[in-house]
């Protein structure tokens, strides 16, 4: 106790000397009217910096609060006193933090202060005592740290965003480099750059120049009503859509926010796809060069910036994209370009083989090839060339023999290029083609031989007409021969017995003269024959109808023929009509009147001497519109085998006497004439037994 007064008396003592030392500003202040009864240096201080510089003590000393406090700023002024009179009613002590004052320099201080009633013995509070420390340096330095921690944050924001936008345009450029396929990268992209903007649609569209249209690849969208929208499957080029006026300029097309756009009237409100939730929009044209390849669009739920991560990211995937849609529709014109071509070499008539030098294999056959070899197709492609040797394909005993047309390949393999070369191809079946190949080798850009091109035509045909047009003329100039050898030996006769004045009888210069015109006439019929041939085949064969009575024709054809045969009797049978009853039909008289001799004449050269020969007529009231005749003889007849092929020209039976003269041209004309009028012809023949001949004739004048 003692000592505790000591200590106080101590206190007494040296209470001015702490006050001034104090790091503090001490006031003390009448509780009622606020007058300033005492302070410390340190806080006249800091009134004097905040109100006046010149400002002395002893003019704020028992001057009352409201007179001093500065009058500029007269609302806080108002607040201090208010705050004042609260502790001095309530008896409750007030503690402000970081209590910011301007000073007249502008300059912000701040005070940690507190405002304390000091109560007498009753508890009434007389005094206030104010208690305020500067605590503007740990102020300052804590704004500097936390103004060091926002930049921080923000450049962490942006860093976090930058590497966001360079994983999304990595895994762009990434599976644009992994993949060919468009719809999968374009995919790729969409689901990116879905995931990290989040945008309400995103679509990728291609540009589709044939169509005038942009047509969608891949959409992302988070819309659920998108099933109301219009398509986007495609738009055309005609669309009010940004994405189709997009492809009229290089740059990106940036809305920032479409509903302000669409409020000050710069859009119209009823925009298609235009959504309530739609902010901000952007549309890239995807140009390479001088190529418009698509375009890239998202809208987003909030606004866009044009240095945002929006437009940067979806900038950033662009060229990737590009690159691709380029990618595909260059190697899409080039499969377009090879297509053409396979279609081309697929329907080509000559066969054409690609051969690779390094194992043999035959990597490319068309049909013609795989015709022309007799093998199908899927046995000629993938397999070796030299496996298909003389025989079974796949039967490889020694004593297989490399085809003709094995050689012309390896000696294109070996760089020989020959054409025109005339070979043969055995076919599995045995028969044989004479085919006209052409080879090459293929070299690639460094002259190395990499395969070999054989190009072969079937040429049997031609072979064959080369051979018949042969054996034609060789035929031809015999059967001229024959008649013309006779004339001239019996003109010579005739000529012989008029020098000699050995007169021959009247009768045999009438027989002489006889086979004269018959030989004459045999000579001009061969010669109208190949004349028929050259104007069938140079299709100037006309024919002259008009209506002309078929039976009278017939009688007379019938009549001539009987002179001239030899020893067959030539009979008519009329058969479903009156025989005496003219037969009308619209034809070329002279064409019929050739046919049914050529016929007859068949059938008497075929026939034997004394045998009959029917010529037979039916009209029938059924069929009024069409005769049917026919030559029937008992003849040599025809080999079953050879009926087929009885009306082409030059064929002539196997089973002829060498005697039987003949061009092998008649049967081809009947056919030929035949045909022309609208008519069939066909055979029945048993060999040794006999022949019927048919003609089917329509009469009716065809409109
Ligand atoms: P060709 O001048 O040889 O008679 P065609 O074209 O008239 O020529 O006849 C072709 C071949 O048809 C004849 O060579 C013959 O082999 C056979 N042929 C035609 N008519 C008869 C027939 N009535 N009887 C038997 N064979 C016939």
């Amino acid at each position: 106790m003692h000592m505790g007064s000591q200590i106080h008396a101590t206190l007494n003592e040296y209470a001015g000397i702490l006050l001034e030392h104090i790091p503090a500003g001490v006031a003390l202040f009448d509780a009622r009217d606020f007058c300033l009864l005492a302070a410390n240096q340190r806080f006249y201080h800091f009134i004097q910096t905040h109100l006046d510089a010149s400002r002395e003590s002893d003019t704020l000393i028992g001057h009352p609060l409201a007179e001093w406090l500065p009058a500029a700023d007269a609302a806080e002024a108002a607040a201090l006193v208010a705050l004042f009179r609260t502790v001095s009613e309530t008896g409750l002590p007030y503690q402000a933090e970081e209590y910011a004052v301007r000073l007249p320099n502008r300059n912000l201080v701040y005070w940690n202060w507190s405002l304390h009633p000091v109560p007498d013995e009753q508890g009434h509070t007389i005094h206030l005592a104010l208690y305020g420390r500067d605590v503007t340096a740990s102020v300052l330095a804590r704004h500097q740290v936390e103004e060091a921690h926002v930049s921080l944050t923000r450049l962490h924001t942006t860093t976090v965003a930058a590497r966001q936008q360079l994983k999304v345009i990595e895994t762009v450029a990434r599976s644009a480099r992994a993949s060919l396929d468009t719809r999968s990268i374009g995919q790729a992209a969409v689901d990116a750059i879905s995931a990290s903007l989040q945008p309400l649609r995103l679509s990728l569209h291609v540009a589709d120049p044939r169509q005038q249209a942009l047509r969608l690849l891949c959409l992302s969208s988070t819309q659920a009503r998108d099933a109301g929208l219009p398509s986007l499957e495609y738009i055309s080029y005609d669309s009010p859509l940004i994405a189709a006026q997009a492809r009229k300029g290089y740059d990106p097309i940036l809305v920032e926010n479409v509903q302000d756009v669409v409020a000050s009237g710069m859009l119209p409100g009823d925009l298609p796809l235009l959504t309530p939730d739609m902010r901000g929009f952007i549309c890239i044209p995807l140009w390479l060069k001088d190529h418009f390849e698509g375009t890239l669009s998202a809208s987003f739920p909030e606004p866009v910036h044009p240095h945002g991560p929006e437009v940067q990211t979806l900038l950033g995937c662009s060229p990737h994209l590009t690159a691709a849609l380029a990618h595909a529709r260059l190697h899409a014109a080039v499969e377009d370009e090879r297509a053409r071509l396979r279609a081309i070499l697929d329907q080509l008539p000559e066969g054409i083989l690609l051969v690779e030098a390094a194992d043999g294999t035959i990597n490319y056959a068309n049909a013609a090839a795989a015709a022309i070899l007799g093998l199908p197709l899927h046995d000629l492609v993938g397999t070796t060339f030299h496996q298909h040797a003389q025989g079974n394909a796949h039967d490889d005993t020694p004593s297989r023999h490399a085809l003709p047309w094995n050689f012309v390949v390896i000696r294109a393999l070996c760089g020989e290029t020959a054409s025109g070369q005339e070979t043969v191809v055995w076919q599995p079946d045995g028969s044989t083609l004479s085919i006209l190949s052409s080879s090459a080798p293929l070299r690639n850009q460094e002259g190395v031989i990499t395969g070999a091109l054989l190009v072969f035509q079937d040429i049997t045909a031609q072979k064959r007409l080369e051979h018949e047009k042969n054996a034609f003329l060789s035929l031809a100039s015999h059967e001229l021969r024959t008649p013309i050898t006779a004339i001239m030996g019996f003109a010579e006769i005739l000529q012989l017995s008029a020098e000699q004045e050995q007169r021959l009888n009247p009768a045999s210069q009438r027989a002489l003269l006889a086979q004269i015109v018959a030989q004459s006439d045999h000579l001009t019929r061969l010669i109208e024959e190949m004349f028929d041939l050259t104007r069938l085949e140079n299709a100037q064969l006309s024919l002259h109808c008009d209506w002309h009575d078929l039976l009278a024709m017939l009688n007379e054809v019938i009549a001539s023929q009987n002179i001239t045969a030899h020893g067959q009797s030539i009979q008519l049978v009329v058969q479903g009509c009156a025989a005496t009853e003219p037969v009308r039909g619209y034809f070329d008289e002279q064409r019929i009147r050739q046919i049914m001799n050529n016929l007859i004449s068949n059938a008497v050269k075929y026939s034997p001497t004394g045998s009959s020969i029917e010529v037979g007529l039916q009209c029938t009231s059924e069929s009024p519109e069409e005769a049917l005749l026919w030559v029937r003889d008992h003849g040599i007849g025809i080999p079953a085998h050879e009926l087929p092929l009885i009306f082409e020209r030059f064929h002539r039976a196997s089973n002829l006497d060498q005697a039987m003269s003949g061009l092998g041209l008649g049967l081809y004309l009947v056919k030929e004439l035949v045909a022309r009028h609208a008519g069939r012809v066909w055979v029945e023949s048993v060999e040794g037994q006999g022949s019927i001949f048919y003609v089917l004739l329509p009469l009716q004048r065809k409109a």
